[in-house]
């Protein structure tokens, strides 16, 4: 299979399938914390990158050969080796899978492209929606993240209130915080001051425990990672 990975059991999502929409490694970010290392195709362009037919004869011909293990799936998730909504037919992904199989679909995003209308209209129909916020400042969403040039924070954050204010499903935000580049506390009041806009379902903190896209980034220590837990609420918990 190109296209699926797992099924992995994660903390958060359960048993979860996943579905990769780009080669390796297309995103619009260069997060320091990145898992699958720097990005080589740093664009921002949508366009189909892969033909949804292809990636939905790998679906089918997986839920085929591996009925028991399909039943425990919990999600089927786009995500996988860039961003998912760089590819211009997730949407239409979402309603097949929705249409032939008996599960729930998450989406994993950067959120970058939520403040489109018509990436919103696509990304509603999933069940689980995670969008990612690291940075509730410019200066800080560009040493965290590091978008391409033009990429303005203001506009990423309205995005995930507008597709708050529109979609009837599950909302996590996921916060990723780098010791040195995020945990700043008066950096995590303004972060605070937008999650508050944003109202998500659960706010999911976490920090790199794996192996990054730069050398010595360094995950925020527990106290200071409880502290932070606590100042964002109770729908905040640490992944
Ligand atoms: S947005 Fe996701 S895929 Fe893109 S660089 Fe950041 S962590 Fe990696």
């Amino acid at each position: 299979m190109k296209h699926l990975y797992g099924p992995v059991v994660s903390r958060r999502l359960g048993l979860s399938l996943g579905v990769s929409l780009t080669p390796h490694k297309t995103c619009d970010f260069d997060c320091l914390y990145c898992q699958l290392g720097k990005t080589t195709n740093k664009t921002r362009e949508r366009r189909t990158y892969i033909a949804v037919g292809e990636i939905f004869d790998e679906l089918r011909t997986w839920f085929q050969e591996n009925a028991s293990q399909a039943a425990q799936l919990a999600f089927v998730t786009l995500s996988g080796c860039g961003e998912p909504t760089l590819h211009t037919e997730f949407g239409t992904l979402i309603q097949r899978i929705k249409e032939n199989f008996a599960v729930k679909v998450a989406v994993i995003t950067n959120a970058s492209y939520l403040n489109d209308r018509f990436v919103r209209s696509a990304i509603i129909n999933a069940d689980l929606i995670v969008p990612s916020l690291d940075a509730a400042t410019q200066a800080v969403f560009e040493r965290i993240d590091r978008p391409v040039p033009g990429l303005c924070i203001e506009g990423v954050i309205d995005g995930i209130v507008s597709l708050r204010n529109e979609f009837k499903g599950t909302l996590w935000l996921e916060v990723m915080l780098v010791k040195g580049v995020n945990d700043d506390i008066r950096h995590i009041r303004r972060l605070k001051e937008a999650i508050e806009k944003i109202n998500p379902d659960k706010i999911q903190l976490n920090s790199p425990v794996r192996s990054t896209a730069e050398p010595g980034i360094l995950p925020v220590g527990k106290n200071k990672l409880e502290k932070i837990r606590e100042m964002l609420g109770e729908k905040c918990e640490i992944v």
